[in-house]
């Protein structure tokens, strides 16, 4: 017997912060009815705001989470604590008070908690290929947001995962009192990392790729005008490793210096890639079954997929140079301006 179909207009891939506001988007803005809604996600756990990046400190402030709320029409949820709106806030705080807020408005919409093995193109309609599938579900729309992976890069040492190098007790068992650890990169999440090291007793080979024209070629500061420059706690954090290098602990080395980077990865007990994110892969066929690489740009010829968040980010060009955008302002910015 054929499964039974039921078809929605809108189909969410992933369920982390970027399709959370799409879904607020949809309904809230878009008069959506919830019920013409399919969200696909194994977890539904908030993403990896909470499951990977929980502990890590936003460099976002909470003032701009209310904005973020605001400009979706959402409500923020009873009983939130009062926290100091010029501070940021740990990143779980931003998962679960967003699920708070967006879930009062999806109660109606369907959820399959498995991962998207496939979308289809067929005829006009996307059609939903997903584990363990009772009934067919098609959907006009795709909206795509898997997440984002670290890139790792393949140097022959033991690795501590970004996540783990990010959450002080996850990193305690891996790195000794006395162990150094060669950081690639010099971004948000890279000195938080050495940051973290420090606190744990290590020592921190910074392996960084120079800034040309920044006040300090290793680091691009938010202060100096750089619209995706290091802020908050990590430009706090920064200002020590410039100052003396953290007491003599964070040792930077432009990575253009093979002879350094060689010593580095020499005295280094282990090594920790902060430079950047690939989309988690989704596989996505037309109708000849042939897979459509999805680019960050919306894309012609299939303008019935939106990708969204840290997988997609949208990217801003401010005389000549290219920025990416990843945080939850930045995705609700890239959701109102294309109104999906
Ligand atoms: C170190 C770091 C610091 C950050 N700091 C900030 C900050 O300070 N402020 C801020 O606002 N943002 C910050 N961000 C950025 C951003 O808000 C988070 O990374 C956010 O988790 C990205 O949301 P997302 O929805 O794109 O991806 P995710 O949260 O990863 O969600 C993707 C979802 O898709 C699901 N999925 C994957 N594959 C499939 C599949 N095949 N089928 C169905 N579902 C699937 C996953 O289970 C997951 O739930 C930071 C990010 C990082 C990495």
């Amino acid at each position: 017997m054929e499964p039974r179909t039921r078809h929605y207009k809108h189909a969410l891939i992933g369920f982390g912060g970027a399709n959370m506001l799409v879904a607020a988007y949809l309904v809230r803005h878009a008069a959506t009815d919830p019920r013409d809604i399919i969200i696909i996600d194994p977890h539904f756990d908030g993403g990896d705001l909470r499951r990977r990046w929980g502990s890590v400190i936003s460099n976002t402030t909470w003032s701009q989470f209310l904005g973020v709320l605001r400009d979706m029409h959402l409500e923020l949820p009873p009983n939130t604590p009062a926290y100091p709106e010029d501070q940021p806030t740990p990143l779980h705080i931003l998962a679960s008070t967003l699920q708070a807020s967006v879930e009062p408005h999806i109660r109606l919409a369907t959820r399959i908690k498995a991962p998207l093995l496939a979308a289809r193109k067929q005829g006009d309609a996307w059609e939903l290929e997903v584990a363990k599938q009772k009934a067919k579900h098609t959907a006009t729309t795709l909206h795509v947001a898997p997440g984002g992976v670290p890139i790792d890069l393949p140097f022959p040492k033991p690795e501590i995962p970004l996540h783990v190098a990010l959450t002080p007790s996850l990193l305690q068992q891996y790195v000794s009192p006395g162990q150094t650890v060669a950081v690639f990169g010099s971004a948000h999440s890279s000195i938080l990392v050495a940051d973290n090291i420090v606190k744990a007793g290590g020592l921190v080979n910074m392996i960084f790729k120079r800034i040309p024209g920044a006040s300090a070629e290793a680091f691009l500061f938010a202060r100096d005008g750089a619209y995706d420059g290091v802020k908050q706690t990590a430009a706090v954090a920064a200002d020590q490793i410039l100052a003396d290098g953290m007491g003599k602990r964070v040792y930077l080395v432009p990575v253009d210096d093979s002879v350094a980077v060689h010593t580095a990865l020499e005295e280094s007990s282990w090594a920790v890639y902060g430079v950047g994110f690939k989309p988690v892969p989704i596989r996505i066929l037309d109708e000849a079954g042939t897979e459509i690489q999805l680019g960050f740009a919306q894309q012609p010829g299939h303008s019935n997929i939106y990708k969204w968040g840290i997988a997609y980010p949208s990217t801003t060009t401010i005389d000549g140079r290219t920025y990416v955008d990843v945080s939850l302002p930045a995705f609700a910015a890239h959701i109102l301006a294309v109104r999906p």
